[in-house]
């Protein structure tokens, strides 16, 4: 029997468990298998609609302790260009702006520990603040306060301490773990990124999980790794979610050559590579939702939501995509033609997945305010 059979034969309400050979197996599907994997992956999508969340990109600093070999977000300390740190009432203003868009989610991301670079450590000290966890509790409090959008960090690699801090003012947080493989580490990818490593990213979603922090991660796909490591990816992240059950959205995403970065001549993934780990993604994972960004795949995303993928993820009418710049976010009008022609609606929902609003995650002042915002979409 074949892994594909043997699937098949499971009912559709029921969990299917792989091990790591078989996630493999699958991941290599050739031929008019692929099909077959596609319409099992298809199967186990059964809403009738796509989601999406109606953001404002807020890049805090643009100050990284890593470099990795694909990235065109991190900018030097002493370029005069570089967003240090950018200013709370400034990024307060740009909210208020945004409400008029309807926007609800403010979408936080910056490098990762950036003070532990001098020049921003001493504009921090100069605003008052001892790093910038303190700086981002301070943000998204007044976020909370003064504006109408719910706050959703992306901080890279932290410890539980901070975390629980942050779980105070943010309804949900995310941090992709790119690869779980150690190997990577030592690859043109992230052999400058100790943040990179993945024992810290597992450990750094485990806390998230023992915190009850609604939680988006997600695999990059094609920055050198094989389809055994992207097999141990997925397994590390189900283990998590079995664990924890946290884990409210997995982002498929694939890596793109960007000009002037070491990995500008290393080859994408192919069309293929992405069918085949989002079907799987979508077999191993029923609980949680799906996403291919799809910016990243203007011409081809359609093709995704006939494999497993539900959600397009945060959509700025607003603001750029800051990680990556050259790839256009389509318009929410597009995203709604897309999704009605492959046979769904398209559904604003929160930063926040609304298995996650009770009290069991949320504080009485984020449970309220995301309450009121949730009978908005209604
Ligand atoms: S990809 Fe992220 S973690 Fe890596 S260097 Fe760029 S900003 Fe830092």
């Amino acid at each position: 029997m074949t892994i594909l059979s043997y699937i098949e034969d499971i009912e559709k309400d029921e969990p299917i468990k792989l091990n790591q050979e078989e996630i493999t197996e699958l991941l290599n599907t050739k031929k008019q298998d692929v099909i077959r994997l596609m319409k099992l992956a298809s199967d186990r999508q059964d809403k009738d609609h796509i989601t999406y969340s109606k953001n404002v990109f807020i890049p805090l600093t643009e100050v990284c302790r890593n470099s990795c070999g694909y990235c065109t977000f991190k900018k030097e300390s002493d370029d005069p260009n570089t967003i240090l740190l950018k200013d709370t009432e400034e990024i307060i203003k740009e909210l208020k702006f945004s409400q008029v868009y309807g926007c609800k989610e403010a979408l936080i991301t910056f490098g990762e520990q950036a003070d532990d670079d001098e020049i921003v450590l001493k504009t921090l000290n100069e605003k008052g603040f001892e790093n910038t966890t303190d700086y981002l509790y301070d943000l998204c409090e007044d976020i909370l306060n003064k504006t109408n959008l719910l706050p959703h960090s992306n901080c890279g690699v932290l410890p539980y301490k901070k975390l629980k801090k942050l779980k105070e003012v943010n309804v949900s947080m995310g941090m992709m773990i790119e690869n779980s493989s150690p190997r990577l580490m030592e690859t043109i990818a992230h052999k400058n990124s100790p943040g990179k490593n993945p024992k810290l990213r597992l450990e750094t979603v485990a806390n998230a999980g023992k915190l009850n922090i609604p939680y988006t991660t997600g695999i990059l796909v094609g920055i050198g790794e094989n389809k055994k490591e992207i097999s141990n990816s997925l397994l590390d992240i189900r283990h998590l979610q079995d664990k924890y059950g946290h884990i409210q959205e997995i982002i498929i995403q694939n890596f793109k050559t960007k000009p002037g970065t070491p990995m500008e001549s290393c080859n994408e993934p192919t069309l293929l590579d992405m069918i085949q780990t989002v079907s799987v993604a979508k077999l191993l994972f029923d609980d949680v939702s799906i996403q291919v960004p799809p910016n990243l795949n203007y011409h081809t995303n359609q093709i995704f939501l006939l494999c497993g993928a539900d959600d397009w993820g945060g959509v700025s009418p607003l603001t750029k995509d800051y990680v990556n710049p050259d790839d256009k976010w389509p318009q929410i009008s597009e995203l709604k033609k897309f999704s009605m022609e492959s046979g769904f609606k398209l559904k604003e929902r929160l930063a926040i997945y609304d298995k996650f609003i009770n009290e069991e995650y949320l504080n009485q002042k984020l449970l309220s305010k995301t309450e009121t915002l949730r009978k908005q979409l209604e």
